[in-house]
């Protein structure tokens, strides 16, 4: 079974899966991040129901603590646009992590994320579906290193799943390095925004370790048809790495959004790009991505 703010759902019931999304976020009031603010659940309900109207499922919302994380939204989301919506527990990369954590041993914050994912979160005791850690651009820093450990505790004890931000792509192998350390299952372990780095040795050996990575920039190249990613994708599985990817989104911007009057919107993957990578690559293939691997590595049992 798999936790979303609806409650358990078979993982059956997930079928065309964003691993990486945003659908309700407010993460601070600085006009920086106005473009970064979803705060309005029926803008949020008409992009999913969008996305439910070509064929999606589940969106796992991957806003962590102290971001802006709001799971009592989400249930109002994901009941209003009748679609599964799961989201994290853990932290962002050391900018937004909330002060309280340095007052905490690590044993405090230990029980912490396992209170979570056992008791739930908010007065609705919702649970989290997966965990989410981050780090730094070409960097770990002294307190992103100890959530890392600490989340890799967790993992092993728990068995959640996690889902983490490399920034920009970077520093994969480190935090694998890391959680492996403390007993993490690294299958399942799914790396945000590699696709960032355009290197395709760099995404085979993170896959080589078991973990599994999300291709979460696409369509913000709309000129080219994000034709890179997609010349990325053919070659990583003409090499065998098919089982390792998922595809998301990561469309927490407004600019990104069609309710916003943004582009390309949460239904681009599973409409323009769908057709794209039918064609180079199979329906087959462009369903393992989108349906088969987040469910197995958002699945527990
Ligand atoms: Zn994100």
């Amino acid at each position: 079974m798999i936790n979303t703010v609806n409650g358990p759902v078979s993982s059956e019931e997930l079928g065309i899966t964003y691993i990486h999304d945003h659908l309700f976020v407010i993460p601070n009031a600085l006009p920086q991040y106005y473009d970064y603010t979803f705060d309005d659940v029926d803008k949020s309900v008409e992009e999913a129901v969008d996305f439910k109207n070509y064929g999606g499922k589940t969106i796992v919302d991957l806003t962590p603590i102290n971001y802006g994380r709001n799971p009592i939204a989400l249930e109002s989301i994901a009941k209003k646009a009748r679609i599964n919506v799961c989201f994290v527990t853990g932290f962002h990369k050391e900018k937004f992590m909330p002060k309280w954590i340095d007052e905490l041993s690590d044993q405090q914050i230990y029980d912490f994320l396992v209170g979570e994912i056992t008791n739930g979160v908010s007065s609705h005791h919702l649970l989290p579906a997966a965990m989410k850690a981050g780090t730094s651009y070409k960097k770990i820093t002294q307190r992103e290193k100890r959530i890392l450990q600490i989340e890799g505790i967790v993992q092993h004890d728990t068995h959640i799943p996690m889902i983490t931000h490399c920034d920009k792509g970077t520093m994969a192998f480190e935090q694998l390095k890391i959680l492996k350390a403390q007993g993490a299952d690294l299958s399942h372990i799914c790396l945000s925004h590699v696709d960032i780095m355009k290197d395709i040795t760099y995404i085979e050996k993170i896959c080589d370790t078991g973990a599994s990575v999300s291709f979460d920039h696409v369509g913000r190249e709309l000129s080219s048809h994000d034709q890179k990613r997609v010349q990325m994708l053919s070659e990583l599985v003409r090499d065998g790495y098919e089982n390792y990817i998922c595809l998301a989104g990561d469309m927490g911007r407004k600019k990104y959004f069609l309710s916003y009057n943004g582009q390309p919107g949460l239904r681009y993957i599973i409409t323009t790009l769908k057709d794209t990578l039918k064609s180079e690559l199979g329906e087959e293939v462009f369903n393992k991505m989108i349906v088969d691997n987040p469910k197995r590595i958002l699945s527990t049992d």
